[in-house]
């Protein structure tokens, strides 16, 4: 990604794609003092826009690393980048970190808080086996317990752990891994959250030690308006073998059903396509 044309925002003005670079002593490469944002533009406008910049502000704050800049700045910045790379339907990355300055060690309170923004087009996630439904691997690795990370954040360093698992599950011929949470609970994908059907009801994970997606709260919307009832609980892994259709939501993974995890099989059923197909419909009205 880093050998191509355009132009990347860096700290409020725009650079050559090739010269987007950070000095190797960047706070945030040594210990992860890193958050950031992912983000699909569609027919030139960001889907919920607003709420990945509040986010990333939030993150921020959870990782002590003020973002310099206000949700309407940063904004401006997402959609200078869309301009000036001549891009309509693209996916942006935000990111703010702790550059290079006077502290080498952990602390790192006196090195400025930077932010670039990139955006390129990105298709779908899984590639073109996206309603085909995805074949999933399960994690060897835990979400953690809030107590011991900031689990709210889009911080860098939770990301980890979630490279592995995918490293993992690719090793193994699937698109990616769910993975469980500390206490044994079903919690997520690397970078997406799940639903399941059982019964004509939908069954989510309580995002209570990972991320509550944007897409996860958009679709939680679009099953309530369709009338079809959903439990945000804690489940079981033994429940897997009982649930008859699953998906992923997220920003890049928008929603993609999933055929198989592990062992466990699901059908790409009448709700995972249909909310898939909503889904393609509203970020675009
Ligand atoms: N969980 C993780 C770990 C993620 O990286 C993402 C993608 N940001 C999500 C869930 C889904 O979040 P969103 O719908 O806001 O993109």
């Amino acid at each position: 990604y880093d050998d191509r044309d355009g132009v990347i925002w860096m700290d409020g003005k725009l650079v050559d794609w090739r010269s987007a670079n950070v000095h190797i002593l960047t706070h945030g490469m040594h210990y992860a003092s890193s958050v950031f944002e992912g983000e699909r533009c569609y027919g030139g406008k960001i889907f919920e826009s607003r709420k990945h910049s509040e986010r990333l502000i939030f993150s921020g704050e959870q990782l002590d690393m003020p973002i310099p800049y206000t949700v309407d700045e940063i904004e401006a910045a997402k959609y200078e980048v869309l301009k000036a790379n001549n891009l309509t339907d693209a996916y942006v990355r935000v990111l703010a970190w702790r550059g290079a300055g006077e502290d080498m060690g952990v602390a790192s309170a006196k090195n400025p808080v930077r932010m670039a923004v990139a955006a390129w087009e990105w298709g779908a996630y899984y590639g073109d086996a996206k309603m085909k439904g995805a074949k999933l691997d399960i994690s060897k690795w835990k979400r953690p317990s809030p107590e011991t990370i900031p689990c709210f954040a889009k911080a860098s360093g939770l990301y980890m752990i979630c490279t592995m698992s995918k490293h993992a599950a690719e090793a193994k011929g699937c698109s990616d891994a769910m993975m469980f949470d500390y206490r044994g609970y079903v919690a997520e994908a690397t970078g997406a959250n799940m639903f399941f059907v059982k019964d004509g009801e939908v069954h989510t994970p309580k995002p209570d030690c990972f991320l509550n997606g944007i897409t996860r709260q958009t679709v939680v919307g679009m099953l309530k308006d369709r009338q079809i009832k959903v439990h945000e609980r804690h489940i079981m892994p033994e429940e897997l073998e009982g649930f008859e259709q699953c998906w992923l939501t997220g920003t890049a993974a928008e929603v993609t059903p999933v055929g198989s995890i592990g062992d466990y099989n699901f059908e790409v059923g009448a709700i995972a396509r249909d909310i898939a197909e909503g889904y393609e419909k509203l970020v675009r009205s």
